[in-house]
C-alpha cells in the first residue's frame, strides 16, 4: 500500500499529530499532489484554534507548492509532472448567485483547503484541478508558497484600498511583507505597524524599503489614504480609522478578529470606510501570480522539516520570525 505522511488537526485545541494514511486517488477533475513546499498562514492559526468553520479532523495548509503525480478523471488542462500551486479557495460550486456573478470567493457552498478538505501540511494532497495555479518560475518551490495565500488575500486588500499614496499596514508578517514591495513597487509611500516594541520587526520592515515603521500604538508621521489590517485584532479597526484621512478606507484582511470595541462616530464620518476580504478568486491569482514574476517580487520564507510543523506555528504565533514560515516535507534530502 502506498503510503503519505500528513499533520493532522483531530479537533480545535488538539494540536498536531503526525499520521500516515493510505495515499489517495483524485477523483473526477481532481489532481494528487506531491508537496514541496507548504507555508504557515495565521489562518491555519484559526483552525487549530477552532476560530474559524473547519471539518475536523483536517490537514491544514492552504499555501502549497508541489508537483502533479497523478491525474482524476477528465482532467486535461495539467500532466504528470506540472507544478502547480494550490490556494485557500479550494473548489466552488459555481451555480450560486456570486458564483454566476464573477464573485467566486463569496460563494455559498465552497471547500477551503486546508479548513474544509485536507490541505498542504503532508506530502501529498488532492487539489482541484481547475483551482491550481501555476507558478513564476523564478521562485523556487518553498519561496512560491507564501504567494499562494499571504501574496493572494494581500493582493486582494490592496486593491480594496483604492489609490492609497500612503498606506498603512498593521500587523508586518507574511502578507504585508509582500504587500509593502508592491506598494513600494508602485511608487507609494508604506507605513508599517508592528506589535509595540518590536524592534526587529520594524528594522525588516524598513528594510524592505517602507517610509516609516513603528509600533501599532504609535500615531504614524503622517496622515494615511487607506490602512490594511493584517493583524486580528479587532482593537486596531478604530485606531486604523483615526490614523486614515477623509474619506480613507480600513480594509480588514483577517479571517477571524477579535471583537472591535466601541468607537465615535466622528471617527468614521467624512466618508470614512471599513470593508473585510473575503477569500481569493481565481482571477485575483492569475493577476497577483502574474504581477509576482513580473516585478520580482522576493519571499522572505523559514523553512522547517514537515514534523517540526509545532515549532513553526509557535513562531508565527509569536511573530518570532520575519516573512513567512514554510513546511518542506523532504527538507533532509534537499539540505544534503
Ligand atoms: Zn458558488
Ligand atoms: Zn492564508
Amino acid at each position: 500500500m502506498a503510503t503519505m505522511t500528513a499533520m493532522e488537526c483531530r479537533t480545535a485545541h488538539a494540536g498536531l499529530t503526525g499520521v500516515e494514511r493510505e495515499l489517495p486517488a483524485p477523483g473526477p477533475g481532481e489532481v494528487l499532489v506531491e508537496v514541496a513546499a507548504c507555508g504557515v498562514c495565521r489562518t491555519d492559526l484559526h483552525v487549530l484554534d477552532g476560530e474559524i468553520p473547519a471539518r475536523y479532523p483536517v490537514v491544514p495548509g492552504h499555501e502549497i507548492v508541489g508537483r502533479v503525480a497523478a491525474l482524476g478523471e477528465g482532467v486535461d488542462q495539467l500532466a504528470l509532472g506540472d507544478r502547480v500551486g494550490v490556494p485557500w479557495l479550494g473548489r466552488t460550486c459555481g451555480a450560486c448567485r456570486y458564483c454566476r456573478e464573477g464573485r467566486e470567493n463569496l460563494c455559498d457552498a465552497p471547500l477551503f483547503t486546508g479548513a474544509t478538505r485536507d490541505g498542504g501540511y503532508a506530502t501529498h494532497t488532492i487539489a482541484d484541478a481547475a483551482f491550481c495555479f501555476a507558478l513564476p518560475e523564478a521562485l523556487d518551490d518553498s519561496t512560491a508558497a507564501p504567494l499562494l495565500c499571504a501574496g493572494l488575500i494581500g493582493w486582494r486588500a490592496y486593491r480594496m484600498a483604492g489609490e492609497a499614496r500612503r498606506l498603512g499596514l498593521y500587523g508586518f508578517g507574511a502578507a504585508a511583507h509582500l504587500l509593502a514591495q508592491v506598494a513600494i513597487h508602485q511608487a507609494r509611500e508604506v507605513f508599517a505597524f508592528t506589535r509595540a516594541g518590536d524592534a526587529g520587526g520594524q528594522a525588516f520592515a524598513r528594510s524592505l524599503g517602507c517610509a516609516w515603521a513603528g509600533g501599532s500604538d504609535e500615531t504614524p508621521p503622517a496622515e494615511l489614504d487607506a490602512a490594511i489590517l493584517f493583524a486580528p485584532v479587532g482593537a486596531l479597526v478604530p485606531v486604523a480609522l483615526r490614523a486614515v484621512g477623509k474619506g480613507g478606507r480600513v480594509v480588514c484582511a483577517g479571517i477571524h478578529m477579535s471583537e472591535i470595541p466601541a468607537f465615535a462616530y466622528a471617527d468614521l464620518w467624512g466618508e470614512r470606510g471599513i470593508v473585510s476580504v473575503a477569500n481569493l478568486t481565481r482571477a485575483d491569482g492569475v493577476e497577483f501570480l502574474a504581477l509576482a514574476g513580473e516585478i520580482g517580487l522576493r519571499p522572505t520564507v523559514t523553512a522547517f522539516p514537515l514534523t517540526d510543523a509545532d515549532e513553526a506555528i509557535v513562531r508565527v504565533r509569536n511573530g518570532t520570525l520575519d516573512g513567512t514560515a514554510v513546511l518542506v516535507p523532504d527538507i533532509a534530502k534537499r539540505n544534503a
